[in-house]
């Protein structure tokens, strides 16, 4: 356990390792802080390699104290070299990191909730619970239940079925807002002032945002520990993205990886843009989002807590902010599931309509080596595609009628090819 407790963002000021997560001297953020010089000792490329494939293979990074009985076979997702994706889009080098099959809520949010809740065990906490999107109610659900925790979880009212159903299922207190997910926080952090409970992205924030790292990580591991020249990252709240940043310095620091410029480039949706609007206008300061307006509801968060570092790290990295509507979201997805197999939720197609119109813009060099952060699965959110995939066509079981459809299909291919060779 290399911790040495929390430290404010902002000022500096530390703070024990406790479930606290503002500072009571200037409001800033807390974050853990670690005793690097003893962690650079003690970690080492052979000592990952040694060790199961799972999130924990990068213990020494992680607040845990203590021997892993949470979350153990969460992590080690396949980082999937799309070469049919790259052509289509124009570059040589592309990867996506595919969380959509995290084990057990097919999300990157496994990840958080394995740290959080295993923090809240280590702090003697009965109940766990959280405000969400959709997937960090899958998770925190799932997490609580293998681990025997209560669990009450909070969510705006209009969440896609998949997200609904895959968070009662596991016998969960699952309650319904009316209003926005930044109803839902606001509401959130007035109970969590209330009851004594672990809510795993409020007063657990500062380790459950450590535990994103490790999809980072892993994306370093898998490329032969080598950092990538981009990274495209979708954003909500913003957190994933800073730990980006933050996973590179760290293996940098410790000498797992060579110094290297990534260029770190955030994704939202055009109906719920708080960060990357931030980028484009390049202004100083966040303007929250009142009412979001998208499919992406997973990233529709209006008031990111952690917007403003997000913004401030694609900018000094080199990267960029982009977004894209509702039409290039579900491209996305159909570009995604029809070059490489993968069917992700409509985040995932945030973050490739976004990688597509970087690389068409130049910001995204055709030459150089790119990351996609693929972090959610589609049949979560299926409702997303209702109305906008070709209908299958329903027969009587005859080879003639079979035969029509077959003609259908070519004829359909010829005009197809027209076009492209056009
Ligand atoms: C939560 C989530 C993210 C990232 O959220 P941050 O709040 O920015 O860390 C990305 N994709 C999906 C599918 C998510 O559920
Ligand atoms: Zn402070």
């Amino acid at each position: 356990m290399f911790v040495k407790g929390l430290k404010c963002r902002e000022c500096g000021k530390e703070y024990p390792d406790s479930a606290l997560y503002v500072c009571d001297y200037c409001f800033g953020p807390l974050e853990v802080d670690y005793d690097y010089d003893k962690i650079k000792k003690n970690i080492s490329v052979e000592k990952i390699k040694s060790r199961q494939p799972n999130m924990w293979r990068y213990k020494e990074l992680l607040p845990i104290k203590g021997d892993i009985e949470i979350g153990k076979d969460v992590g080690f997702t396949p980082l999937v070299k799309a070469d049919n994706l790259a052509r289509v889009l124009g570059v040589k080098h592309l990867y996506i990191k595919n969380d959509a099959v995290n084990f057990p809520t097919l999300s990157f949010k496994d990840r958080v909730v394995s740290v959080a809740i295993a923090k809240a065990k280590e702090f003697g906490f009965k109940v766990i619970a959280c405000a969400s999107t959709g997937n960090l109610a899958n998770a925190t659900a799932a997490c609580s239940a293998a681990s025997g925790f209560e669990c009450f979880v909070f969510i705006p009212s209009n969440l896609e079925t998949g997200k609904v159903l895959g968070t009662l299922i596991y016998g969960t207190n699952l309650v319904k807002i009316e209003g926005s997910y930044d109803k839902v926080n606001r509401l959130c952090t007035e109970i969590a002032g209330k009851h004594n409970w672990a809510f795993v992205n409020i007063n657990l924030r500062p380790y459950y945002a450590e535990g994103s790292k490790t999809l980072t990580f892993e994306m370093l591991e898998q490329l032969g520990f080598k950092a990538p020249d981009n990274v495209v990252v979708p954003m909500a709240g913003g957190s994933l993205i800073t730990k980006v940043g933050k996973s590179i310095e760290e293996f940098e620091y410790c000498g797992l990886i060579e110094k290297h410029n990534t260029k770190i480039f955030g994704a939202q949706a055009t109906g719920c843009n708080p960060i990357t609007s931030t980028v484009k206008e390049k202004r100083e300061f966040i303007k929250p989002v009142k009412t979001p307006d998208t499919i992406a509801k997973s990233l529709a968060i209006g008031n990111p807590a952690d917007g403003y570092y997000a913004a401030d790290l694609m900018h000094k990295s080199g990267g960029f902010g982009e977004d894209a509507t509702d039409d290039e979201i579900v491209e996305g997805m159909k570009l995604l599931a029809s070059t490489e197999g993968i069917f992700t939720e409509t985040a995932g197609g945030v973050t490739v309509a976004v990688a597509k119109k970087l690389i068409e813009k130049g910001y995204i060099n055709k030459n150089e080596t790119t990351v996609l952060a693929i972090t959610g699965n589609g049949l979560k959110t299926l409702e997303s595609l209702n109305g906008r995939l070709d209908e299958a066509p329903v027969i009587n079981p005859n080879l003639e009628e079979f035969e029509e459809v077959l003609k259908k299909v070519r004829e359909k291919e010829k005009t197809n090819n027209k076009t492209i060779k056009k």
